[in-house]
């Protein structure tokens, strides 16, 4: 009989469906509104409804499916989502209530490391077991994933790279602490730092004339060698290259991979981070590899498909 996977990457904005063969060769997606009502009570039930539609219009029975995997927008530990703010939800048990809705094998993950393991399966990170996933957008996110398995720690926080300390405690993160990654790296970091250099130096920049700076438009610059562009990317190099540095230590990952909004900037964000981590890591991880991203937004539905075909009692 054939068998196949569902991946599912549960946002606070939409719901994203990949429907995959065992080997994870996408056959179709399909995406639906999160529905954000009643804190967030509808949302296991409105993904049991979609799967069984979809199993009733491909005639397939629960028996082709070998499990569904979902990644949620927050700390995951035992199938229980801890908190969502996105969703309003507060310790919601995904995996035992979803399993009882549908009756077939569910794993739960967070989002970061669905897409992590997207990336490692059919991604950037295709041949690697070891990898550290790092997403630069509109906040920073992570994966650690060690012999294929992603390390999500007591209280899930594992991989919540985005508030790693930093060298640079100028910006306060949503978390409430001074220097987290996040303040400097993510898309609103990049921005907190040419701010700062725009009102506290004279150094030339066609910035400085620019209103609603984003970080493109900061990357855009760095790479028509605008100089006070040039020093906001070498912040950010710098502090994710420390970062990294710290983790190349602990974890002792074959690559780095770079996904997220932030990172469409392309090489340049792999070339400055290199920089930094050759500046600032311990001789024996220095040649430690760094790549882009290869997924995009489907890395979730990858990534989770491949949750449940590799943690699954397959
Ligand atoms: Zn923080």
């Amino acid at each position: 009989m054939e068998q196949y996977l569902y991946g599912i990457d549960l946002g606070g904005t939409t719901t994203k469906f990949g429907f995959f063969t065992i080997d994870g060769e996408l056959i179709e997606k399909f995406a639906i509104k999160t529905d954000l009502s009643s804190n967030g009570a509808n949302i296991l039930s409105d993904i049991a409804v979609n799967i069984n539609n979809h199993l009733v219009k491909n005639q397939l029975t629960k028996s082709n499916i070998k499990g569904i995997g979902i990644g949620v927008p927050g700390p995951v530990t035992n199938g229980i989502a801890n908190k969502c703010v996105n969703l309003g939800w507060e310790n919601v048990n995904v995996k035992e209530q979803l399993t009882n809705l549908i009756h077939i094998k569910i794993e739960v993950s967070n989002d970061a490391n669905i897409a992590g393991l997207g990336e490692l399966w059919k991604g950037g990170g295709t041949g690697y077991q070891n990898l550290v996933f790092i997403t630069l957008g509109t906040g920073v996110g992570g994966a650690i994933i060690v012999n294929n398995h992603v390390i999500d720690g007591v209280v899930g926080a594992a991989g919540e790279i985005g508030h790693a300390p930093t060298l640079n405690l100028d910006f306060k993160c949503n978390c409430g602490k001074y220097g987290c990654l996040e303040t400097v790296a993510s898309a609103t970091g990049v921005v907190n730092i040419a701010n700062k250099f725009i009102n506290e130096t004279t150094i030339p920049s066609n910035l400085r004339e620019k209103s609603d700076l984003t970080a493109k438009m900061i990357f855009d610059a760095a790479k028509q060698e605008d100089q006070l562009a040039a020093k906001v990317v070498e912040v950010f190099g710098k502090n994710i290259g420390f970062v990294c540095a710290t983790i190349g230590v602990v974890t002792n990952p074959e690559v780095f991979i770079f996904g997220g909004g932030v990172a469409n900037a392309g090489d340049i964000i792999i070339n400055t981070v290199k920089k930094y981590f050759k500046k600032y890591a311990f001789l024996g991880i220095k040649d430690t590899a760094f790549k882009l991203a290869e997924l995009g937004n489907d890395a979730g539905i990858y990534g989770a498909a491949y949750l449940v075909k590799n943690e699954g009692t397959l």
